[in-house]
């Protein structure tokens, strides 16, 4: 496996990949990596001749008040981790090299960026697509894999890639998640042992507002009102916002018809945990 912490490194390393007829997945993580990133490199390496994983922990996606500082950054155990699934490029840029001083340019997906998870942190998709444009820049890679417990993040970077005719295909894999539910996420580490207990809440509550939604009847708002009922039980929480969208667009849902998802994020105290599930009618 190369390692490279340069653009010049991992872009000539590609080009090089490419001149030879190979195609290549490429994995976007900050790092920490757990079975859900895992599960994201095997599906690249099940498709393509080259895997490229980038970690870079994105100040750019991080508000003011938020864990920039606290989240984990195991390097080593990453690439341990990269080496066993047989990656065959890790790319670990620095933070002056991604977020120059002197940058003009952003990339915001508009409309999109400001709903949900955007309500709640301002800038947080900007941040997010800029860095991802420049990283595909970099690696120039054939294919963007993106898991789905980032849903609005995946249809983001779904529509930057296709409005920029960036020639790269999106793969959505699916959410990974622990025995009783949870999704996993890094951020599950924040989470007190109480905490923990309860945080499959999330989870329960989306499959009740599934189960209300294949009710005679139902409505969008009953499938809303269902999930609100149930996360609002949930000891030590807070609600930060239920929606149910178009699966394609994330306009949110009129009608009970067609291919929806539904989608939650909640606070227990600093840690925001996020979710979602299909509803298919
Ligand atoms: P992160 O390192 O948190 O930025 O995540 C890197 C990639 O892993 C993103 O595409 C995430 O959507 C994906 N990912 C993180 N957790 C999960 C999970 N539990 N299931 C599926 N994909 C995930």
């Amino acid at each position: 496996m190369k390692i490279a912490r340069s653009p010049g490194a991992i872009t000539s390393l590609t080009a090089l990949w490419r001149r030879r007829g190979e195609s290549i997945g490429f994995v976007p993580t900050m790092g920490a990596l757990h079975k859900a990133h895992l599960s994201l490199v095997r599906r690249a390496r099940a498709r393509h001749d080259r895997v490229v994983v980038s970690i870079f922990v994105n100040p750019l996606q991080f508000g003011p008040k938020e864990d920039l500082k606290k989240y984990p950054r195991p390097f080593l155990k990453d690439a341990a981790l990269c080496r066993e699934e047989k990656v065959d490029g890790l790319y670990h840029p620095t933070v002056s090299v991604m977020v120059p001083k002197n940058a003009c340019t952003v990339v915001e997906v508009q409309g999109l960026d400001r709903r949900y998870c955007g309500t709640s942190r301002p800038g947080h998709f900007r941040g997010v697509a800029t860095i991802v444009a420049k990283l595909l820049g970099q690696v120039r890679p054939d294919a963007l894999y993106l898991g789905e417990k980032d849903y609005q993040q995946l249809v983001i970077l779904d529509r930057m890639t296709r409005d920029l005719d960036l020639g790269v295909k999106v793969v959505g894999c699916p959410i990974i998640r622990e025995a009783d539910g949870l999704a996993l996420s890094s951020r599950n580490a924040f989470l007190s042992t109480t905490q923990r207990a309860h945080a499959p809440g999330l989870i329960a509550s989306l499959r009740k507002g599934a189960l209300e939604a294949k009710r005679r009847g139902a409505t969008p708002a009953s499938v809303l009102a269902s999930v609100r009922r149930s996360m609002k039980k949930i000891p030590g929480s807070k609600i930060d916002y239920i929606a149910l969208a178009d699966a394609a667009t994330l306009e949110p849902a009129r009608t009970l018809q067609g291919r929806l998802r539904l989608l939650a994020a909640l606070f227990f105290r600093n840690t925001r945990l996020i979710d979602n599930i299909p509803i298919l009618l």
